[in-house]
């Protein structure tokens, strides 16, 4: 156990990030010199503050079954490499979570009843950073070959836990993505204000030297290689194809210029950040940026926005405002809904929240330049628009940041004939199998769209699945059937 008293001895304190002033500047993290250093000063305390409890909910907290008190123990003695070993034994990529999860580990801590809990985010990023520096995390290769083959397709998180489990269990593992870079939303969603791909790349070529073969610009189901020739020529197949397709807003002028999905703003942002040059780029310098939808996707647009220099920008959300304190249906350790502050968030913007998109206004050379909105509100159950509440808000750029309903069905879904779920996405037995012998799916293609960490955990599991179907047996470990939904909302 960390330090018995440290609960009582120390309060929460997280990694200080850089003055909002500075970071809107420039595209790098808004922790200065990445978190990992700036968490040095307070680490050891913040550990100590791990009680270590009987039944840590931590766990159950965790999709990936993480062995929080453990590591919060490890890193409190200053066990830098025992902490790592026990993150790596449940987390392949703590780099990514430790970064980018909303920590639903916190939320189940048992510290969180009447205080603030253990910051167990920071102490998970602080490990993995400094393993990195240390030269702690090397490549495991396979000790033999199993002569077995598998292609992933698709380079998510969910794809990328997938290859490196199923690699190190020798078998050969072809990594297969549309785009020219592997990283899934890692690369192209994610901006680098939240996460630097420099973290995304080491872990690549990690992977490379273990032996897993990653083949980028190809997209699986449009060219020669089709769901029969993919099945032809492996073993396995797992498809980590992520959920693609985007909720639309079909409203009285969805037709006009100036309207985007967020993943037609993002990854542009990202490139451009990056030093690339896109043609036509869509920039919110100096316009009118309205953002429909309150999530993780529409803070990335505002961030985004911000760094582009829009000249205001209104992040609309057609729920009611959350509240600052856990609602009563909502308990501990559940992850409840509440108002939270993204770091896109504290650096400016206006949200607006019940209020839902009538209409798109258009000027005379058909752009977009104002939307038409209405105040609404919950009446047995049922979302209603209030009289009178409807006016204008200028508007000329416009993102949607309202969610993904599924992985897009032509293509390889279709030509490999995988039945889908009632929500429109790849159906999985309880071992991530979908309908078609040897195809297995993992991540937000069979699960809808997710968080990362979820992601990691069924790209492990659906390994561990693969493996067995594969070799007859399997010493991976499997976190989580499909179906559950621990602690999580
Ligand atoms: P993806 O990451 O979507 O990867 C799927 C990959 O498959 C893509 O690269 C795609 O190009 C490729 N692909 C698809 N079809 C083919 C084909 N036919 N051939 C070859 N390749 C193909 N979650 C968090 O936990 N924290 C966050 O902060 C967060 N921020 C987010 C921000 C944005 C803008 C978005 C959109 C999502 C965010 N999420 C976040 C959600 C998270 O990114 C996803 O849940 C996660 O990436 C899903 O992983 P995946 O591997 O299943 O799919």
């Amino acid at each position: 156990m960390a330090d018995p008293k440290g609960f009582l001895k120390a309060g929460r304190e997280v990694a200080g990030r850089r003055p909002v002033e500075e970071r809107v500047k420039d595209w790098n993290e808004v922790y200065p010199d990445g978190v990992g250093r700036a968490l040095l000063p307070i680490i050891n305390t913040q550990a100590s503050r791990c009680m270590d409890c009987g039944i840590p909910f931590c766990h159950q907290g965790c999709p990936l079954g993480n062995i929080i008190p453990e590591w919060n123990d490890l890193g409190y003695r200053d066990d830098w490499d025992g902490a790592i070993e026990r993150l790596h034994a449940t987390n392949n990529f703590p780099e990514f979570t430790g970064r980018l999860c909303p920590a639903p580990c916190e939320t189940a801590c048992v510290l969180g009843i009447n205080a603030d809990p253990v910051t167990i985010k920071n102490v998970e990023v602080s490990i993995i950073d400094r393993a990195w520096e240390s030269g702690n995390v090397r490549p495991q290769p396979p000790e033999w070959l199993s002569g077995k083959t598998v292609a992933v397709i698709g380079s998510g998180p969910a794809g990328l836990a997938v290859a490196q489990q199923l690699t190190r269990a020798g078998h050969t593992v072809a990594v297969y993505e549309r785009a020219d870079k592997p990283g899934g939303l890692l690369r192209y969603g994610i901006p680098e204000f939240k996460m630097e791909k420099k973290h995304l790349d080491r872990r690549l070529e990690q992977m490379r030297r273990e032996g897993t073969v990653f083949r980028s610009g190809v997209e699986v189901g449009a060219g020669t290689l089709t769901g029969d020739a993919l099945r032809d020529r492996y073993d396995a197949v797992v498809l980590a194809t992520g959920s693609t397709v985007a909720r639309d807003l079909p409203v009285p002028g969805r037709e006009l210029a100036g309207i985007h999905q967020a993943m037609e703003f993002l990854p542009q942002a990202n490139r451009v950040a990056l030093g690339e040059t896109v043609e036509g780029q869509i920039r919110a310098d100096g316009k009118h940026v309205v953002i429909i939808g309150g999530g993780d996707t529409g803070a990335d647009c505002l961030g985004t926005s911000i760094r582009q220099g829009a000249a205001s920008i209104t992040q609309l959300e057609i729920m009611p405002q959350p509240t600052d304190e856990r609602p009563g249906n909502q308990p501990w350790p559940t992850y409840p809904m509440l108002f939270r502050v993204s770091s896109a968030h504290e650096e400016g913007g206006d949200r607006m929240y019940s209020v839902s998109t009538k209409e798109f206004l258009g000027d005379d050379d058909g752009n977009v330049r104002a939307l038409k909105l209405v105040d609404v509100q919950f009446k047995e159950g049922r979302l209603v628009e209030i009289e009178g509440s409807e006016r204008e808000i200028p508007a000329d750029l416009v993102l949607f940041a309202m969610g993904f309903v599924g992985p897009e069905r032509p293509g390889l879904v279709e030509q490999l004939g995988v039945e889908l779920d009632e929500r429109g996405n790849i159906k999985r037995a309880n071992n991530y199998a979908t309908s078609v012998d040897g195809v297995f799916v993992a991540g937000d293609a069979g699960r809808g769209q997710s968080l990362i960490v979820w992601a990691i955990a069924e790209g492990r599991a659906a390994a561990a699945a693969v493996d067995t179907y594969l070799s007859g047996s399997t010493q991976l470990p499997a976190p989580i059937p499909p179906t559950a939904r621990p602690l999580v909302v």
